[in-house]
């Protein structure tokens, strides 16, 4: 099995849930004593967020390259970003270490593809909703049409996940303001959902949406454990 570095922290609410999927997934295909060979990187968050909204990119790719080295020199054989978001860095990251680095988008969308489908709505942070690193992957690499929210939707999406997920705030209200946003993107016609945010999974299930959920998290570990124990 192959040991699996992952980059987290951002926020340890889905680095938790990576753990558990990773491990739960490996016990699953391999029996009931196996587990992850893993090892994790976690930030502070609260030093993340200043910087993601201090716009300093710069610092945050430094950051994000030292724990790639970190994990790779422990022994990592390949590298989960666990975020949405921070795959701002990916190409980066990429650039620096000489171990593979999963990309989140990528089962994302070929799971999407499987399902036949190709126009969907995105949902996530500011940043992963308006910046082309994550949109313009999934389009060019995957051809898929990407729908986002109109504003005011990305700003109460941005807000729930920054002021409540990440907090490990689970509100009513919340899921019923998500769930307003998901319908609205449906009548825009999007087929189906990218949970593209790490947190959103802690919220929704698919209940809440007229088309098919795609939840990035549960996504991004499944691909892990395949690449571990190919
Ligand atoms: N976990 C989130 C994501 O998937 C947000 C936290 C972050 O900004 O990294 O984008």
């Amino acid at each position: 099995m192959k040991m699996v570095g992952l980059i987290g922290g951002m926020s340890w609410e889905s680095s938790a849930e990576y753990y558990r999927l990773l491990n739960q997934g490996v016990r699953d295909r391999w029996g009931p004593t196996a587990s992850a060979r893993c090892l994790l990187w976690s930030f502070d968050f609260a030093e993340i967020e200043r910087l993601q909204h201090a716009g300093d990119w710069d610092a945050l790719t430094e950051g994000m390259i030292d724990a790639a080295r970190r994990l790779e020199d422990a022994g990592a054989d390949l590298l989960l970003i666990c975020t949405n978001t921070m795959h701002r860095t990916a190409p980066a990251i990429e650039a620096a270490v000489g171990i593979p680095l999963l990309h989140i988008a990528d089962p994302t969308a070929a799971a999407i593809r499987a399902a036949g489908l190709s126009r969907v709505g995105l949902l996530g942070t500011a940043f992963t909703m308006k910046q082309d690193f994550y949109r313009g992957r999934l389009r060019d690499r995957h051809g898929l049409e990407v729908i986002v929210p109109p504003t005011e939707d990305r700003a109460t999406v941005h807000r729930i996940i920054y002021d409540e997920l990440i907090a490990g705030i689970v509100s009513p209200a919340s899921r019923d303001a998500y769930r307003a946003v998901i319908a609205r993107l449906v009548a825009a016609g999007a087929q189906a959902i990218i949970l593209g945010c790490t947190e959103i999974m802690l919220l929704l299930d698919a209940q809440d949406s007229a088309v098919p959920l795609f939840d990035t998290t549960a996504l991004h570990a499944r691909a892990a454990i395949d690449a571990a124990l190919a």
